[in-house]
């Protein structure tokens, strides 16, 4: 870290500088300017103690971090490309990733068919939530263990692997008995007690990007799940909440680059939250691939207008294929194919 000396500080002053960031841990390097003088404080910034308390200190004009906060998620722990195995299916490499099914698992004929519609289309992993995260107390809640039993049997009847949300600590083992990837929704980004459970599974990891939450803070929370031993995470970006109206959300694709380059983990993005319009989810998974992505999860409905959630952001199955027959020029474009 670097602290910066208001001008005019005394030697004594300085002095008391270096000796708190000495006792912190650090080793203290003044560097005496025509003007200003500033320490640099030598050590390691994630395990010794946060030097920034020292501005409270009136001679002290600023506390600059050199390190950055993650380190298990960034790229410089970890130059190459993670590639996750979600039982059999490689995520992060040449071929990308189709995740798509229905908002919330509704009942068997349509958990079935929409598994059909997507894996013909070309998807490998059939999304569906089980337990769903509400805004209001009186909407549909998801039909919890049953969900859970139709999307195994979803697929034993299809081979697609599984993606389902888990909303508590509670229900992590049981619902982990039956994913192939835990989904950690937007409203539990930074539920760290969640994230420890969830890892503790080895489970791949599909962490999705907080509504109000910095690329910072998310690649912190991925930093959770690694340091917490499983390295099987996959980053989502869903969109975050600004004061636009023409959209639910604002995909953020801007943030698909940066976490390509600040991390080594797969990127995926979901373009249903992300802007709560089914007309527009080509033009976002077009963009969403041009940037970088690694895979896409898509909500897909039989009959979206009758979908007891969701439905006005989810593709019927001629949109999904539709989505299909576009994006293949995008994909050659970055070298991947599905
Ligand atoms: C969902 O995938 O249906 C969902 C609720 O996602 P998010 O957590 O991104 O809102
Ligand atoms: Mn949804």
């Amino acid at each position: 870290m670097i602290i910066v000396i208001r001008p005019h500080a005394t030697k004594e002053q300085i002095a008391e500088v270096i000796a708190e960031v000495e006792k912190l841990g650090y080793t203290p390097a003044p560097i005496h300017g025509a003007a200003q003088t500033v320490v640099a404080a030598i050590g390691d910034e994630r395990t010794h103690a946060n030097l920034e308390s020292l501005s409270v200190l009136p001679q002290v004009e600023s506390v600059l971090r050199v390190q950055k906060r993650f380190k298990l998620a960034s790229r410089e722990s970890h130059p190459k490309n993670t590639l996750v195995d979600v039982a059999g299916v490689e995520v992060g490499g040449a071929k990308f990733c189709l995740m798509a099914g229905p908002c919330s698992v509704e009942n068997e004929e349509q958990l079935l068919s929409t598994a059909e519609a997507v894996k013909a289309a070309g998807a490998t992993v059939l999304r569906g939530g089980a337990y769903k995260p509400r805004t209001s107390p009186y909407e549909f809640q998801g039909l919890g263990k049953e969900g859970l039993r139709l999307l195994a049997l979803a697929r034993e009847k299809t081979g697609l692997k599984i993606i389902t949300e888990v909303l508590s600590e509670r229900d992590v083992e049981h619902v982990a008995a039956v994913a192939d990837i835990l989904q950690i929704g937007a409203r539990n980004s930074q539920n760290f007690q969640l994230l420890i459970e969830a890892a503790k599974t080895g489970k791949p990891i599909l962490l999705k990007r907080g509504m109000s939450e910095r690329v910072e803070e998310w690649l912190l929370a991925a930093e959770y799940i690694l340091a917490h031993g499983n390295p099987n995470v996959l980053l989502c970006e869903r969109g975050i909440r600004t004061f636009e109206t023409y959209t639910r959300n604002t995909l953020d694709l801007a943030a698909v680059a940066i976490a390509k380059k600040e991390s080594h983990l797969p990127v995926i993005v979901d373009p249903s939250q992300g802007c709560g319009r089914a007309d527009l989810v080509v033009a976002l998974c077009c963009g969403a691939i041009a940037m970088g992505a690694d895979g896409l999860i898509i909500e897909v409905h039989p009959h979206p207008a009758e979908a007891m959630s969701d439905g006005q952001q989810q593709v019927d199955f001629a949109g999904f294929q539709k989505l299909i027959e576009t994006i293949p020029p995008f994909l050659r474009a970055v070298n991947k194919s599905v």
